[in-house]
């Protein structure tokens, strides 16, 4: 069990901007986490295991595909599913990862770029946590610049067959359904999404061992050697580069939120450790300036950041955010919430580095949180193009 119970972190009553609605959704996240996650998560990380048996539940409250109306989606509003991204994240940034995937990676495409059958055969059970997805767009040569692929797709009478290597897949080898991202040589090299059943022959996902990051989390490798799928696999709508970035777009206003999940869970810990660790004179070392000087520099970035996701919600709700907001939070509050780790964990001192307390664990995840879904730096280059108008890239 936990050192510290979570006390929850709200400096500037935020929780007067949300509805009633978003306050009932965030409660009932929390508790699920409190309850089922956070008891069992230093052990699933120290054995390098993710937690399946939470899909059922994370699925009958909703959490995948949240966002999404019908097909069993529980329809929620933009602020609703970041304050439930936030909350996963307080307890790991790997079971985020997990609901992220699902719902924003491979639900989503689905949704809006397939077809009326892709959807009807997919969505229900994807949200029911029936079937598990992954989205392969990262190669071993091509991160950043996923332009560059080169897993191709050619069309063999009524098939497509696709060849290549996919790296750094989260859930892969859990995956029942692959949304993979290739060029499709019958329509002049474009990228098109193409949905492979991960137990068609000549597809093979093998996991990376040896991570220090995400250890509650499944990454693969995936491996597709001439796999055979229909034509009507392909996800009709998806045409170019845009059709993987408008899924990120998803998935990062979501790392957005669930970052703040880390930052604050970092910052709890360590405003009661501080209170209760006593260094010089029997006093607590939170009455030494310099630790203070890091919690306030923790709660008033965890503010700002709250302020930020707030309001990219507003816009997305109303169909005004673009990627460059989607940049910024994701940029900005993955930076934030890595600092924060960082000053907890000097707080604590050499209990910073154990796993009684949650901080090193969101600290080694948060690496990689800063890395997927576009670098640190890949989203100031967004940024920069954005209010330049000159691409850097
Ligand atoms: C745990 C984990 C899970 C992941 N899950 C998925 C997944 O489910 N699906 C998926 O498709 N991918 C996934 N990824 C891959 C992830 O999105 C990539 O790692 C990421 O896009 C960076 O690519 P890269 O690792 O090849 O780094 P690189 O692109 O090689 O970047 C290395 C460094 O170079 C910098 N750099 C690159 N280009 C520029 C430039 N033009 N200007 C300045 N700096 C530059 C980067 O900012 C970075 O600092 C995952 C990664 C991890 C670690």
């Amino acid at each position: 069990m936990p050192a510290f119970k979570f006390k929850g972190v709200d400096f500037i009553e935020f929780d007067a901007l949300l509805s009633d609605d978003e306050r009932l959704v965030r409660d009932t996240a929390r508790r699920f986490i409190e309850e089922n996650l956070v008891p069992i998560i230093e052990q699933c990380n120290r054995d390098g295991r993710f937690p399946r048996e939470l899909i059922k539940p994370m699925a009958d409250l909703g959490f995948f595909g949240a966002n999404l109306k019908g097909y069993g989606c529980a329809g929620m509003g933009n602020v609703e599913y970041g304050l439930v991204m936030q909350e996963l994240e307080r307890g790991d940034s790997g079971v985020r990862s997990f609901v992220s995937v699902q719902s924003a990676l491979v639900m989503y495409p689905i949704y809006a770029y397939g077809s009326d059958e892709q959807k009807e055969t997919w969505l229900p059970a994807l949200a029911k946590g029936e079937k598990i997805g992954c989205f392969g767009l990262t190669e071993p040569d091509f991160g950043s610049n996923p332009g560059g692929m080169r897993t191709r797709a050619k069309k063999a009478g009524n098939e497509y067959v696709l060849t290549g290597e996919k790296m750094w897949i989260t859930s892969g080898s859990i995956a029942d359904i692959a949304v993979v991202w290739a060029k499709s040589e019958a329509d002049n090299d474009r990228i098109r999404g193409f949905l492979v059943e991960t137990n068609r022959p000549g597809f093979k996902a093998d996991d990376v061992h040896g991570k220090w990051s995400l250890r509650a989390s499944v990454t693969s490798g995936l491996s597709l050697q001439e796999v055979r799928i229909p034509l009507e696999n392909m996800l009709p709508k998806a045409d170019g580069l845009k059709g993987p970035l408008g899924c990120l777009n998803q998935a990062r206003f979501g790392i957005g939120w669930g970052a703040l999940g880390a930052a604050m869970s970092c910052y709890d810990t360590a405003l009661q450790y501080a209170k209760l660790r006593k260094q010089f004179r029997d006093q607590p070392i939170a009455s030494h300036q310099l630790v203070q000087q890091k919690l306030a520099w923790m709660i008033s970035e965890i503010t700002k950041g709250q302020l930020l996701a707030l309001q990219v919600g507003r816009l997305k709700d109303a169909g005004k955010a673009g990627h460059q907001h989607i940049s910024m939070i994701k940029q900005n509050n993955v930076w934030m919430a890595l600092e924060c780790a960082r000053m907890a964990r000097d707080i604590l001192g050499g209990n910073g580095i154990a796993d009684d307390y949650p901080v090193m664990r969101h600290m080694m995840n948060l690496e990689s949180v800063k890395t997927y879904e576009g670098t640190h730096d890949i989203h100031a280059l967004i940024i920069g193009e954005s209010v330049t108008g000159i691409s850097a890239f």
